[in-house]
């Protein structure tokens, strides 16, 4: 007897479920290096050692009691000021501890941000393709999602975001670098959107709250991304440290919410009683302290940037269109024929797992994340271009 809104949620994540029990039995039929896996976005490269140091150092130096016991919701006060001053070095900001409240990963933060803001029957603006979970999240809380499409290149597009917003829209969610795309939206493209959300705060007398998701900050590939607080006065970002330091089963992350945002002590202490009701209570303790001691950990992008150029470069070779990505760990790939459930079925019988764009709010695409080792690249390469053969491209 489980509710209306879970059946829901249950039907709509069955197609992804699905996707990862087959390429387990795909890997055990064919075994795991004839299996060219794109469909999930865990990372390929291990945690930099300085995480299992700090690990170690934590456990030994720190008071068990204090490492491992409850701490105020939003985190522990040492760490969120040693991230505050980290930013800040970054990107000549002036936030301090009381900016900062741990997450249990991006995902946490923006259930925590959108419990936050939404009553019922609030819109959401989202850009097509997006981040599939959104729509999970935002219903959680009752909210509407607005889907608004993006250009040719998947950047934001100006007017058609000026079109979506109405006096109900309470949050746009952006994504830079971005998930399913492999784009950075440059700062021209910030600039043009903080221009249409002030316009519209100012004719309909209201707060619209920019929330950046930004799990792949780290992870551009020599191109900037811009930092939103800068851009537009009622951004929260949120931060994970799944991709960058690639711990996505730690659980850790935070938001940035900005003192000069509307009714900033409002929104603070109902985010800090937000992570607390939700039942995150409050991020994880060790591994609060353990990225503390990470802050200036670099991650390995060029490997990721090394698989996506050689992917996109072999791809249009073969016939194949997309965008070049520009960060993070994914491309995403015009399907040559309309339904790419099909192609995607297709693209099966070479081994090739691949996810559907429909997933992501935009059919006729696929996505591949490429997170995976170079030589899984290289190795797939016959069978793309096998697949390209089958649809005569
Ligand atoms: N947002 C985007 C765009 C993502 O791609 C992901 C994970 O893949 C998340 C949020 C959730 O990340 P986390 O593991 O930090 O909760």
């Amino acid at each position: 007897m489980i509710s209306e809104k879970m059946k829901a949620y249950v039907a709509g994540s069955s197609a992804i479920r699905a996707m990862f029990e087959e390429g387990k039995k795909m890997a055990e039929k064919y075994g795991a290096e004839n299996v060219y896996d794109y469909s999930l976005g865990n990372p390929s490269i291990p945690a930099p050692e300085r995480v299992k140091e700090a690990i170690i150092e934590v456990l030994n130096e720190e008071n068990s009691l204090v490492v491992h016991g409850y701490m105020n919701n939003s985190g522990y006060e040492d760490v969120r000021e040693t991230i505050a001053e980290s930013i800040n070095k970054k990107q000549g900001t002036n936030f301090s501890m009381k900016n900062i409240i741990m997450t249990v990963g991006a995902a946490g933060g923006l259930n925590v941000i959108l419990k936050t803001f939404l009553n019922p029957g609030d819109e959401v603006i989202v850009f097509v393709p997006y981040f599939g979970e959104y729509r999970s999240y935002v219903a959680n809380f009752d909210g509407k999602i607005v889907e608004v499409e993006t250009d040719d290149q998947f950047m934001i597009d100006a007017k058609k975001l000026e079109a979506a917003v109405t006096p109900k829209t309470k949050a746009v969610i952006v994504n830079n670098p971005n998930n399913p795309t492999g784009v950075i939206y440059s700062e021209e493209v910030i600039k043009a959107m903080a221009e249409v959300l002030v316009a519209k705060e100012k004719e309909y007398g209201t707060s619209i709250y920019l929330i950046s998701d930004e799990p792949y900050r780290e992870l551009a590939y020599g191109v900037d991304v811009p930092y939103l607080t800068k851009y537009y006065k009622n951004t929260i970002v949120g931060y994970s440290y799944s991709k960058s330091l690639s711990l996505p089963g730690e659980r850790i992350g935070y938001l940035v919410i900005p003192s000069e945002i509307d009714s900033f002590e409002d929104v603070l202490s109902a985010a800090n009683t937000a992570n607390r009701i939700l039942g995150y209570v409050n991020a994880p303790s060790l591994m609060q302290k353990v990225i503390a001691k990470c802050v200036d950990e670099k991650c390995e992008v060029e490997k990721y940037r090394k698989n996506g150029e050689y992917l996109y470069d072999n791809l249009v070779k073969f016939g194949f269109s997309a965008v070049k990505p520009q960060g993070a760990f994914y491309l995403f790939l015009k399907s040559p024929v309309e339904d790419e459930k099909e192609f995607v079925s297709k693209a099966k019988e070479f081994n090739l797992l691949l996810v559907p764009g429909s997933s992501f709010g935009k059919s006729g695409y696929v996505r591949l994340a490429y997170c995976v080792s170079f030589d899984t690249v290289k190795n797939s390469m016959p069978a793309f271009e096998k697949l390209a053969k089958a649809y005569n491209l």
